[in-house]
């Protein structure tokens, strides 16, 4: 059991935190959690249905306890191992203060630094400089995801995180029920860019005959005031469509009201 792996001073970014979650298993370039888990003390990790988060820690005399919540995808449930391992590593909760009496992805700086260590974690910085160097089109960040057990938005937010020469941005849309599409996700950021993408429904009859493989895709959205083409890479299956965008064209200024319609 590591009781108090922190020593006094400033808090290590999430980066070296997650070095020293890896250095605690075998392989390094794509840890064993559970192995992780077992060094860290957690006396039990069960899948529990009733679970009304992703996932939850409960520390124990025995150990830390792990929940992870029944019927996520194994991606998910892997990242959120990550992310409570990431809490135990800290001693988040510990003490009876606990991060987690309420559910996952409120804005708690713990939560925010859990997530930041699992996504270092998972998604080793030499994987990052190499698909950096690559500029990767949806086919590699996909097979990534794969080899490294995680979501394809995990590896993007990690892309977006270390590198902001290049646009890095994942698309989720999804059919909603009016048979339009919606923008369901959207991970990482435009280059350039601080602006939220308004989160939209959208008619596009494109969207609607893009195939399981990867074509190249464009689809005009609202960035802030401004309406902007973006161009990439995307496929669609069942009701889903992914879109990695590498080009991103602004289109004419908006128009400014009149002063009538003021
Ligand atoms: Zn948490």
């Amino acid at each position: 059991m590591i009781n108090n792996p922190l020593p006094a001073g400033p808090a290590p970014d999430a980066a070296a935190i997650a070095e020293r979650l890896r250095n605690l298993a075998r392989c390094r370039s794509n840890p064993d959690l559970e192995e992780i888990a077992s060094v860290l003390g957690v006396s039990s990790i069960r899948v529990d249905p009733t679970l009304d988060r992703l996932g939850h820690t409960t520390w124990t005399t025995a150990g830390p306890e792990i929940a992870l919540q029944a019927n996520q995808k194994a991606t998910r449930q892997r990242f959120t191992l990550a992310h409570e391992l990431a809490h135990i590593y800290l001693g988040h909760g510990r003490d009876g203060a606990h991060p987690h009496g309420q559910p996952y992805r409120d804005a708690r700086p713990e939560e925010r630094l859990a997530d930041a260590i699992a996504g270092h974690l998972l998604v080793p910085s030499a994987e990052i400089r190499r698909l950096r160097d690559l500029t990767p089109n949806i086919a590699d960040i996909r097979e990534a995801a794969v080899r490294l057990g995680v979501s394809q938005a995990v590896v993007v937010r990690q892309l977006a995180d270390a590198d902001s020469t290049h646009h890095w941005l994942l698309i989720n849309l999804k059919r909603t029920d009016r048979g339009g599409w919606h923008f369901w996700r959207v991970t990482g950021r435009i280059r350039g860019l601080s602006d939220k993408m308004r989160v939209a429904d959208t008619e596009h009859p494109l969207l609607d005959k893009v195939p399981e493989r990867d074509v190249p895709l464009q689809i005009l959205t609202q960035i802030g005031d401004l309406t902007v083409q973006l161009q990439g890479t995307g496929n669609r299956r069942t009701n889903l469509t992914l879109m990695l965008v590498d080009h991103v064209r602004p289109q004419r200024e908006p128009r400014r009201p009149l002063a009538s319609e003021r």
